[in-house]
């Protein structure tokens, strides 16, 4: 807020991570005329290039710069607003996002639970929503998927039905299990629904839905039967758009609104922005949540020309990357930063 309070709200500029949904974001509050900076890894500045949306490339050797004293105040000077997503939170971690001194937007005390499993876990169940059943490895009777810590995409998970097979893996892979989590596999198809909470409008909005596109999960089922006998492993490639049967919204978006509610309680001022519920749909239309994120996720990147369901809101194609920049320069107009930013 300090830092804040010293910026030239007429010259804001947006900044973020070149990954993840730096397009959208960038291309979004260019549109509306904000100055925008992009920070890179080495490397990887040729595709903000080529897109045209950065007036700025600040080239890394690697994202934990980002928390050096020479960057943060080359952000304070350019008065920076950083817009978090998941490469920010997975390179930076919370212990990092803390030191950084810009305003970013969103509530960085909440991004913890995307860090710790069992803080995820407890505040989805205060907020009521179905979670998978999780199991000790003695109690493993049906199918189950064995997760473990800190692995990206899903890489090393494999399913056991029973606590033989599990004993079984454990010691021919040699594995360690202080750490694993064991959940009841849940049959059913895989739906990410992404809202937006407008601290300003007090209100939830729902965005949209999409899938992730996933290896080797997803080309399982190209092979027969018999070849399948492969751990699976859930690496994204890409996201694939979905439109919901409308019937469903209604649960989705109370779904939205305790979490809403819930974050406000545990987390204050609770989530600002952006956030998504991680979802299976079994055959009963039970919504099992496994994850949630708490700011932009990349599956938002598959209406980068505008959600189908802000189009029915607004009546103009806005795609989160935009609705973001819409609530800064609402915040700005109303001298409402404070409110969006921590
Ligand atoms: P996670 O690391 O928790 O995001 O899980 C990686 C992937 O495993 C997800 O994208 C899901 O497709 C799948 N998955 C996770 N938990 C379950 C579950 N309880 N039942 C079925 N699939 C799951």
């Amino acid at each position: 807020m300090k830092v804040l309070k010293e910026y030239d709200m007429d010259n804001i500029s947006i900044a973020t991570i070149g990954s993840h949904s730096a397009l959208q974001i960038l291309g979004a509050a260019k549109k509306h005329g904000f100055k925008t900076i992009v920070l890179c890894k080495r490397g990887y500045e040729t595709i903000y290039r080529k897109f045209k949306i950065a007036d700025r490339i600040i080239v890394l050797e690697n994202y934990r710069e980002m928390l050096n004293e020479k960057i943060q105040n080359l952000l304070i000077r350019e008065n920076a607003i950083i817009i978090p997503h998941g490469s920010f939170i997975s390179y930076l971690g919370y212990e990092g996002i803390k030191k950084i001194k810009p305003p970013i937007f969103g509530n960085r005390e909440i991004f913890k639970i995307e860090m710790d499993r069992k803080l995820e876990r407890e505040f989805l169940n205060k907020a009521g929503l179905r979670l998978p059943k999780e199991l000790e490895p003695e109690e493993i009777n049906t199918l189950c998927i064995v997760k473990f810590p800190g692995a990206k995409g899903g890489k090393g998970y494999f399913l056991v039905k029973s606590y033989e097979e599990f004993k079984q893996k454990i010691k021919e892979q040699k594995l360690d299990i202080s750490k694993i989590t064991i959940q009841k596999y849940i049959i059913g198809v895989n739906v990410y629904f992404s809202y937006f909470y407008s601290p300003l409008q007090e209100e939830l909005e729902f965005y949209g839905v999409d899938r992730r596109y996933e290896t080797n999960v997803d080309s399982i089922g190209r092979i027969p039967a018999r070849y399948q006998d492969v751990n699976p492993s859930y690496v994204v490639v890409g996201n694939i758009p979905i439109l919901l049967r409308e019937s469903l919204l209604k649960e989705v978006i109370e779904m939205g609104e305790n979490v809403v509610k819930i974050s406000k309680e545990e987390f204050p001022p609770g989530i600002i922005g952006p956030f998504c519920l991680e979802c299976i749909i079994d055959e009963d239309m039970n919504i099992y949540t496994f994850e949630i994120s708490v700011r932009i996720v990349a599956g938002t990147n598959v209406f980068i020309t505008g959600s189908p369901y802000y189009y029915v809101l607004f009546g103009r194609n806005v795609n989160m990357g935009e609705r973001i920049t819409m609530e800064i320069k609402q915040a700005i107009e109303k001298n409402k930063l404070e409110r969006i930013i921590t």
